[in-house]
């Protein structure tokens, strides 16, 4: 299935919300804030608009991101 956005799609909010968690970890420029049900194709995408997602933000706040980020990076370096 594809969506006339472009956007890679999921199918639950769930997935979606993991895939927007993953990418701050592993992408450094990443911009997607949140996710959101799309009126085209009646998936999830992500995106770097509106407002920030509270799941995103409270892990944002909490350190997690930031520690995840750093085992990430450990993990590549010793690849
Ligand atoms: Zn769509």
């Amino acid at each position: 299935m594809k969506c006339a956005t472009g956007k890679r799609l999921y199918y639950t909010k769930d997935t979606a919300q993991e895939a927007l968690i993953e990418a701050r970890i592993r992408f450094e420029y990443n911009t997607a804030i949140s996710v959101y049900q799309c009126d085209d194709c009646g998936q999830w995408h992500l995106t770097s608009q509106g407002e920030m997602d509270p799941t995103l933000k409270a892990l944002l706040e909490d350190g997690t991101i930031k520690k995840e980020k750093q085992a990430f990076q450990w993990n590549m370096k010793l690849r």
